[in-house]
């Protein structure tokens, strides 16, 4: 395989034409319950408070109402009724970042992402989503929209006031490339706002399949994942998403997610479905690196620790690479605030969270940050003038 003579996009080779929206109506069915209902999943609390101390906005606000367990403990109490719904117990749902630290460090595995799904359900149904909600949901449904518009929004970044961009400026397309058409084909989920975003990551990941002997390919007809319309309290929507999804993904084998936020929920829709770090991560012997005398900050999203769990195969895979010193960003309450459409809807809430993982990597000197989902890039990069990046594009630079 010859790596630099590979000629982009890799998708267009492989599926001429932009993949098409999905079309998702209000009327897609809701998918029937998965299991256990709120009360039966907040039986399992004990309440033993050990998840407080990993809870970002318990760090932040340091109420039980902005715990973990004060959550779940409301969540039950709105759903059977013993407390009416008000401005300020909204809020207090309204908060969680879904970022499910609490989770991972439960000592009796309460399933804390289902209750908020099913919280955020029934909040929904008292409450409908604003316009600004609505509109984001809308457009992450209909990803060849989303990208034409953020093509126009990169067109127009340079007139829009500072203070006033939501999101980082999109990066142009790279060109150049071919993809070697005799190797095994392997699948790559594309998202929805990651599209605009993603185009150097899908040369990256195209050009570390190559080299372990596997080809990228782009298959039509995919879409969103459904997270942000699942965390939003609209099942419906996320199942139909799902649907489109595992009908795309239907004759593909293996289908690589790019975005620790996006894998859950690929993962339940799409048989085959494997995390694009863990699969390098596997084939890592067969990874040859140049050395690289940089410096780069590493954050590593609460989806990819608490989720997906691939952080340790991705510093392995840096680890690699000779001279390269990686740090760590740590700073504060970890999680960096992006937390689906809470950026856009509550920003200088989201900027509390970002601001101290934005001041220790300009205090680290690095000359750019890296990290494997998609949400967690586009807040700390409007926070940054430095690159922030997908770690794969890094690794990718780096291939011998
Ligand atoms: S969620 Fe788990 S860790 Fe938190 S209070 Fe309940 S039982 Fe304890
Ligand atoms: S998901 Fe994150 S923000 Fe929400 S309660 Fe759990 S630890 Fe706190």
């Amino acid at each position: 395989m010859q790596r630099d003579a590979v000629a982009w996009p890799v998708r267009l080779a492989q599926n001429p034409g932009m993949p098409e929206d999905v079309r998702v109506t209000d009327a897609s069915p809701c998918p029937p319950p998965d299991g256990l209902s709120l009360q039966a999943l907040a039986d399992r609390c004990v309440q033993c408070g050990l998840c407080l101390p990993s809870c970002p906005t318990y760090a932040l606000d340091g109420l039980e109402s902005e715990s973990p367990r004060g959550r779940i403990a409301l969540a039950r109490a709105l759903d059977d009724g013993r407390l009416p719904a008000t401005a300020t117990t909204e809020a207090h749902l309204d908060h969680c970042l879904g970022c499910r630290r609490c989770e991972a460090i439960c000592p009796a595995q309460v399933d804390y992402g289902a209750i908020l799904a099913r919280a955020r359900a029934s909040q929904r149904s008292r409450r409908p989503p604003g316009y600004r909600q609505r509109s984001a949901e809308w457009l992450a449904a209909r990803p060849r929209t989303l990208s034409a518009l953020l093509a126009l929004y990169r067109w127009m970044w340079p007139l829009i006031p500072e203070t006033s961009r939501p999101l980082p400026r999109p990066p142009a397309r790279p060109t150049g490339w071919t993809p070697n058409v005799d190797a095994p084909a392997v699948a790559i989920f594309m998202g929805c706002v990651a599209r605009g975003y993603e185009a150097g990551l899908h040369l990256a990941i195209a050009r570390l399949l190559a080299a372990i002997g596997e080809r990228a390919v782009f298959p039509q007809g995919q879409t969103c994942c459904g997270t942000l319309h699942l965390h939003a309290g609209d099942p419906g929507t996320a199942h139909a998403l799902a649907n489109a999804n595992r009908a795309a993904f239907a004759e593909t084998g293996i289908a690589l997610t790019l975005a620790s936020g996006c894998h859950e929920a690929v993962s339940s829709a799409v048989g085959g479905a494997r995390d694009a770090i863990s699969h390098l991560a596997e084939h890592g012997g067969r990874l040859r690196f140049a050395p690289r005398a940089e410096r780069v900050a590493l954050h590593l999203p609460c989806s990819q620790r608490n989720v997906v769990r691939s952080d340790a195969a991705l510093r392995g895979l840096l680890a690699r690479v000779p001279g390269l010193d990686v740090v760590t960003l740590d700073a504060g309450f970890g999680c960096c605030g992006a937390a689906g459409t809470q950026m856009l809807g509550d920003p200088s809430r989201a900027n509390r969270f970002r601001q101290p993982l934005l001041d220790q990597f300009a205090a680290s000197g690095a000359t750019r940050l890296l990290s494997a989902n998609i949400g967690c890039r586009l807040h700390l990069g409007n926070g940054t003038a430095v690159p922030v990046q997908h770690p794969l594009e890094l690794l990718a630079e780096c291939l011998a």
